[in-house]
């Protein structure tokens, strides 16, 4: 199956945003106060050419953000913690048409969650099923929202996801899950964490899983040695789903996809599943 990582952009964010230092909301606060950025990291979204439909998971950043009151100026994340460089072409909408993909093409469109950077592309997709957990959008929603740096109001007016509800189905270590296709090789899981109701997409492609896991961490190797990110408002919760992800990796060769490795794109396109960067990094 094609699975497609497209890049729509660069972010700079505070070197403790990758790598939280502390316990709790000190985490969070660290992160302000960290003076160190990270080199331009990509944002990618991603593009699941599925016999039933294209399945899009993240929308990637807007260009639009370039305009100087695209984020609200009062909130300390966007004046301090933030730099994106995003260009017309760069957004999802006509890069998916570089594929010959059109928006007419795409059956769903997955948010792993709500923050700006995933939900970006959103106005490409004015047609089609958006797929959202129920606590990222409540997080996400309102004038609270707003407050923890969601800008809500640059959603686009027809905006109503679907909400998802995982059912108490297991999917390998994953104690809830949801069949997105009928043929059933397409499955969302819970990787809370990184938002309280972050999801993921497991896509099961011969004897390999692709895993797009959104924000659950922002390398590979900061998965595997368990390095909780600076945002997270759950330190157990993102442990846990670094847990459930390389038990999964164990049982089934996984490919893992996350949003801001560099090395995403090239693992995608490899193939190049968890165990074997592992066993290259031991040899
Ligand atoms: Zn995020």
């Amino acid at each position: 199956m094609k699975i497609h990582a497209i890049q729509t952009g660069t972010v700079a964010i505070k070197t403790r945003q990758v790598e939280g230092v502390g316990q709790g909301s000190r985490r969070q606060l660290n992160m302000f106060l960290d003076r160190e950025w990270t080199e331009p990291l990509p944002i990618y979204a991603f593009a699941i050419e599925h016999p039933e439909g294209v399945i899009v998971v993240d929308t990637g950043e807007s260009a639009r953000t370039a305009d100087s009151d695209y984020f609200p100026s009062w909130h300390p994340f966007y004046r301090y913690g933030l730099r994106e460089w995003v260009a017309p072409e760069d957004e999802i909408g006509p890069q998916l048409r570089e594929f010959g993909i059109r928006a007419g093409d795409v059956r769903w469109v997955v948010l792993t969650h709500l923050h700006t950077d995933h939900a970006g592309g959103l106005h490409h997709f004015p047609r089609t099923e958006i797929l959202a957990s129920r606590a990222d959008i409540k997080v996400a929603s309102g004038r609270r929202g707003r407050l923890r740096g969601y800008p809500n109001r640059r959603l686009p007016r027809w905006f109503d996801p679907t909400v998802v509800d995982l059912s108490p189905v297991p999917y390998g270590p994953f104690p809830e899950s949801l069949k997105l296709t009928a043929t059933g090789d397409v499955t969302i899981v819970p990787v809370h964490g990184h938002t309280a109701g972050q999801i993921g997409v497991i896509v099961e492609d011969g004897d390999h899983a692709v895993f797009l896991a959104g924000d659950s961490s922002y390398t590979q190797d900061l998965m595997l040695r368990g390095i909780v990110d600076g945002p997270s408002p759950d330190e157990t919760a993102a442990r846990l789903t670094h847990e459930r992800i390389r038990a999964l990796a164990e049982e089934t060769p996984t490919v893992y996809a996350v949003a801001h490795d560099p090395e995403t794109a090239s693992r995608l396109a490899e193939r190049q599943v968890v165990g074997s960067v592992r066993l290259k990094a031991a040899a």
